[in-house]
């Protein structure tokens, strides 16, 4: 589908969706957003699925998050057919 992301409302992109509090932590009917592939796969290269469930289940709190700050300002200035690389923060690799 081809439609803005609710994260880095870019517009026209394809989009996908999010569970915003994920499937493995009972998330399947609960609330999903709408995201470019590049915003939803930073979302979980950044989060664990437990800091997910645990904290940030809400766009305003993922976007608040500084890392996820930093990539937003960045993306908003790339076209939106462009492919994204997403690198796995060392914080996750932990
Ligand atoms: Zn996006
Ligand atoms: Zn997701």
């Amino acid at each position: 589908m081809e439609e803005a992301c609710e994260l880095c409302h870019r517009n026209p992109v394809k989009t996908t969706e999010h569970h915003l509090i994920p499937k493995q932590h009972g998330g399947t009917n609960g609330p999903t957003a709408v995201l470019c592939s590049a915003c939803h796969r930073q979302i979980h290269a950044l989060f664990t699925n437990e800091e997910l469930a645990g904290f940030y289940h809400s766009l305003e709190r993922l976007a608040d998050y500084p890392g996820m700050k930093r990539y937003l300002g960045w993306v908003k200035k790339q076209a939106s057919e462009k492919r994204i690389a997403t690198r796995t923060s060392n914080r996750k690799k932990r």
